[in-house]
């Protein structure tokens, strides 16, 4: 038992719409605020100009990601953005070992309605801190997830 919590906010903000996250080209991009990667940012501003790219409502939202190397979870705003080269999704990379983050598709409130994504259970995860698999979420409330270890 080493203590490990986080919370995670999941979901959709009021100022999540559509039009303002479309907004590429504003002097202070709400989409860059949002995935704080200039990296992202470019990349979903070039499909958006030059590949009649859309992020659609429904399709964006934060939510959890973890470490596919050192298994620390992250809170991260996804979304899918459709045009015409396809679907482009953002990648993530861990802050403490430079590892790819890996999205779980977790409790959407308002993400992707057609598909299939199974929510996923934390406690299918190790604890990023000791490796014991003893996470639990106590719970959603008002879209924050708080993580943590339980007694037993
Ligand atoms: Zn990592
Ligand atoms: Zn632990």
């Amino acid at each position: 038992m080493c203590g490990y919590s986080k919370n995670i906010n999941i979901g959709i903000g009021m100022m999540y719409s559509p039009e303002r996250i479309n907004s590429v080209n504003d002097e202070d991009p709400f989409l860059l605020q949002l995935v704080r990667s200039k990296k992202i940012f470019n990349k979903a501003k070039e499909l958006i100009n030059k590949q009649h790219g859309e992020i659609k409502w429904c399709h964006y939202g934060e939510t959890l990601y973890m470490c596919i190397k050192c298994n620390e979870f992250y809170q991260r705003f996804y979304f899918e953005l459709y045009s015409e080269v396809g679907k482009y999704e953002p990648e993530y990379k861990c802050w403490r070992c430079k590892g790819s983050l890996e999205v779980l598709h977790i409790e959407e409130p308002c993400m992707s309605p057609e598909s299939d994504h199974e929510g996923a259970a934390i406690s299918k995860y190790p604890c990023p801190k000791c490796g014991k698999y003893t996470l639990t979420n106590s719970g959603l409330s008002n879209g924050i997830i708080p993580m943590i270890e339980r007694w037993d």
